[in-house]
């Protein structure tokens, strides 16, 4: 997964540290580099990329001195093409057949590899391990009288889940894919255009939201204003990405309509229906995550709520970390119970989702060294038993605990006295969206490429 932005200014105001602002509040996209591109007085493309989180991989000193009004920028966590810092993002190039362009991708393209081989075999030599340049070498080949005609042409090659941000002298473009799979939305403030994946980003930057891309819709802000156009693929149905409100996007963005925060209550109330825990005493919630949820769990069970688990606000993703015990170690260094509140108690831990059941078997061991006596867990989205190839980094199906597993089996392997999740039907229900509009693929299997 990865997160990302663009800006154009139409009165030349200086924007390279609103770019880096604007990652700065994206920053729990991507984790492991961080990137600007902008054109400059010569409407030539420069870049500032590194590894890290965003204050690592750039210097905002730097970036407050250069004058650009035109500029994109990204934040990557390596999903496709591993975590080597010379994937990072954006891109650029200056060809001879279309000029000057940069270009930054969230999401993954499922024909990624199949591109790749057929452009390299047409000649083009990638600099990058990453799916996202296939876009770039498709638009220096395409035919057309315009970077725009190219560019029109080139998107019709790719399948699956791409946002994506570009800048060519004078030009800011932004493409959402034809299913909707990955966020993108449009902010203003005075005449500067903001394009983010997430609208958390304009806050920061005091500009407001001004709507959601619509699914295939490509929108171009140069110095005629904004235009919007659609790509040509028409599917029958959208894969807005279920975990995006579950788990992925951070609690102030409002995507497609729905407050995430909002939605992530509504999935508590829910769970609350569907697995009323009775004879729990207390609600805590897995921290940060898990937290709107549990709110919501204590609401309509009336059972109170309290923050029994307190998270290191440094710590970062333990998720990502490549061994097992890392991730139990990582799980330890950023979470701790309350012993003063989980003592003699019945706790209802909300936390949003269970992938490894790393988090689920450490916490409960902890939760229960610190006095607890029974840990029902109960999750706020369903089952996660197959991968995601559309970005958000839910690993092979053999690492997945519910893949193979009894909800039998998960309870003796969590060790908790209970365990529940959210149904399918209950997790659209709280996002507010039909389920023909969701992809709930890491759920239930459904991928895009068999029903649209
Ligand atoms: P696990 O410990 O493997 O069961 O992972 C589940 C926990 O990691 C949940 O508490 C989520 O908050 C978090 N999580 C779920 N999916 C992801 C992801 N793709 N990247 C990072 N963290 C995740």
């Amino acid at each position: 997964m990865c997160g990302v932005v663009g800006l154009y200014s139409s009165y030349k105001a200086p924007l390279a540290e609103e770019a880096y602002l604007a990652l700065y509040a994206l920053q729990h996209r991507g984790q492991n580099a961080a990137g600007i591109s902008w054109i400059d007085g010569n409407g030539d493309v420069c870049s500032r990329r590194g590894a890290g989180l965003v204050h690592q991989a750039l210097d905002q000193n730097e970036l407050a001195e250069i004058d650009c009004h035109l500029a994109i920028g990204h934040v990557r966590y390596p999903t496709a093409g591993g975590d080597s810092p010379r994937n990072a993002q954006p891109l650029a190039v200056h060809s001879s057949s279309r000029g000057a362009f940069a270009l930054a991708h969230n999401g993954n393209l499922t024909n990624g590899e199949t591109l790749r081989r057929r452009l390299e075999a047409e000649g083009a030599i990638f600099q990058t391990q990453t799916d996202s340049e296939c876009l770039l070498h498709l638009i220096t080949r395409h035919g057309g009288d315009s970077f725009h005609q190219s560019l029109m042409a080139s998107l019709e090659d790719l399948k699956g889940a791409f946002s994506f941000v570009l800048i060519r002298p004078g030009q800011l473009i932004g493409v959402r894919d034809p299913w909707g799979v990955r966020p993108l939305c449009l902010g203003r403030r005075e005449n500067v255009w903001y394009l983010a994946s997430e609208s958390c980003a304009f806050d920061l930057l005091g500009a407001a939201f001004v709507r959601d891309l619509l699914p295939g819709e490509v929108i171009t802000v140069d110095e005629r204003g904004l235009h919007s156009d659609f790509q040509k693929r028409k599917p029958q149905r959208r894969f807005r990405c279920a975990f995006e409100y579950v788990y992925f996007a951070r609690p102030d963005s409002v995507i497609d309509g729905v407050s995430v925060y909002e939605s992530r209550v509504r999935m508590g109330r829910r769970l609350a229906q569907e697995c009323p825990c009775r004879n729990a005493t207390l609600i805590t919630g897995m921290p940060d995550s898990g937290t709107p949820a549990a709110l919501g769990y204590a609401e309509g069970t009336g059972i109170p709520y309290k923050g029994a688990i307190v998270r290191n606000r440094y710590s970062g993703r333990t998720f990502i970390e490549p061994s097992p015990r890392a991730r139990a170690l990582g799980v330890r260094k950023k979470l701790n119970p309350l012993r003063s509140l989980t003592e003699g108690q019945n706790l209802a831990v909300i936390d949003d989702s269970i992938v490894r059941g790393t988090t689920g078997v450490k916490i409960c061991r902890l939760l229960r060294e610190c006095g607890a006596r029974q840990v029902h867990l109960l999750i706020s989205s369903p089952p996660v038993k197959h991968p995601c190839f559309y970005g958000i980094d839910t690993p092979d199906r053999n690492e997945l605990l519910a893949a193979g597993k009894s909800i039998e089996a998960m309870v003796s392997y969590l060790g908790v006295t209970g365990l529940g999740f959210l149904s399918k039907e209950g997790l659209a229900e709280a996002i507010g969206l039909p389920q023909t509009e969701l992809c709930t693929a890491c759920f239930d299997g459904n991928y895009m490429e068999d029903g649209q």
